[in-house]
């Protein structure tokens, strides 16, 4: 486990380092336009890579299982990260979840909004009271982001992430070999 550091310059890297490692978005329109890649024995499909367009913009929909809840999400999105912590655990009953960050104002739900419970003070999740779907948390500590849950995109391949926060609640029977950073605590901008 590779921890970072607290302190406000920390902070600062922590910003700079997502800036500069802005995750893998390619639109439906400039896929054709985009840099790919084959993935020896595990895919025929291209798999796209950096877009310098659709870094800039790109609006994707997401849904739940059952689809009466639907949202629409604007780029760039701030982060795409692997998170293993134990509220976002337990609200997907999964070892882990994927989330992308995206600043208010550029998303939307579509329709009538989920359900939300607060997990912890300041944290709330939503969920589709129908299905039960997880779709989204966000903090106080980031109150200008919302996370949307990966999979919950109509096309979540779209979406690399490139950090793993909460790292030390991970489930020690999880055994990756991403190569990607790790980081301490949930909060993918602080220390
Ligand atoms: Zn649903
Ligand atoms: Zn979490």
């Amino acid at each position: 486990m590779r921890r970072t550091g607290t302190g406000p310059i920390e902070h600062r890297r922590a910003w700079s380092w997502m800036a500069a490692h802005a995750f893998t978005i390619v639109s439906a329109e400039c896929r054709d336009q985009a840099p790919v890649r084959r993935v020896p024995g595990v895919s025929r499909t291209p798999q796209a890579l950096s877009c310098p367009c659709c870094l800039r913009r790109f609006r994707m929909r997401g849904h739940c299982l059952c689809g009466a809840i639907a949202f629409e999400v604007d780029g760039p999105a701030q982060a795409c990260v692997v998170c293993h912590c134990e509220s976002c655990r337990r609200q997907c009953s999964a070892p882990m979840t994927t989330y992308i960050g995206v600043l208010d104002g550029q998303w939307r739900w579509l329709g009538r909004p989920p359900k939300a419970f607060n997990s912890s003070p300041g944290v709330e999740r939503t969920f589709c009271d129908h299905c039960g779907s997880p779709l989204s948390f966000r903090s106080k500590k980031m109150s200008n982001v919302m996370h949307f849950f990966t999979a919950a995109m109509a096309e979540p391949e779209k979406f690399a992430p490139t950090l793993h926060v909460a790292f030390e609640e991970k489930l020690p029977w999880v055994k990756l070999a991403d190569g990607l950073p790790t980081r301490f605590g949930p909060d993918y901008t602080k220390g």
